[in-house]
């Protein structure tokens, strides 16, 4: 059991690394040599409400931490009933359950500014949809759903992946997602993550 446990742990610790090394650099430099930070950076002024976490696979919320984002969490684990929740337990790391979605909020970002984050959200490991009322079969509230492609899933989250892959918005309907496309490069590398653990 333990070597079973720290075998994962490594995957985990390899995989995340194989993508700090691949990713682009997440954060540009103007000429004048200064950092630039993403629109979504914790210290440029948004109202936001506390993060909550609670459940993320600790390799999903590192790869969160990376690009800046994970402040903006709003839904990791979530073991309710209620129609249409993908959110619940996937397995379980070291003893502790994990899910592999997690929901962010997109407050105070534009439709590009969301664009640049669902890029940046799939050099790290992630299968992400902006989710916004009356637009690509979705009705609720506006957020970015993201899936961890860095660790085991359940079903219905490995038909979101794979959907994602496909170029598709994930829902029932599974139509060709509209308001984003990720490029080939990142297709691959979300992919190539998904199968280590699925
Ligand atoms: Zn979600």
């Amino acid at each position: 059991m333990m070597k079973r446990r720290r075998i994962t742990a490594n995957l985990v610790l390899v995989s995340i690394l194989a993508f700090a090394l691949a990713a682009p650099s997440f954060a540009s430099v103007t000429p004048a040599g200064q950092t630039q930070r993403f629109p979504w950076a914790p210290e440029l002024p948004c109202n936001l409400n506390p993060a909550r976490p609670q459940g993320l696979h600790p390799g999903a919320l590192q790869a969160m931490q990376m690009i800046g984002v994970a402040h903006r969490i709003t839904q990791a684990m979530n073991n309710t009933s209620a129609r249409r929740n993908v959110h619940q337990t996937d397995g379980t790391l070291n003893g502790h359950a994990y899910s592999g979605a997690v929901d962010i909020s997109v407050r105070c970002l534009t439709a590009a500014q969301i664009k640049m984050l669902l890029s940046r959200l799939a050099d790290v490991g992630f299968a992400a949809w902006y989710r916004k009322d009356g637009q690509d079969d979705w009705s609720g509230p506006p957020h970015i759903h993201a899936v961890w492609a860095g660790c085991n899933l359940k079903p219905v989250l490995q038909r979101q992946v794979e959907s994602w892959i496909d170029g598709r918005n994930g829902l029932g309907g599974d139509q060709p997602y509209q308001f984003w496309q990720a490029t080939t490069a990142m297709k691959d590398k979300v992919r190539t993550l998904y199968r280590m653990f699925n």
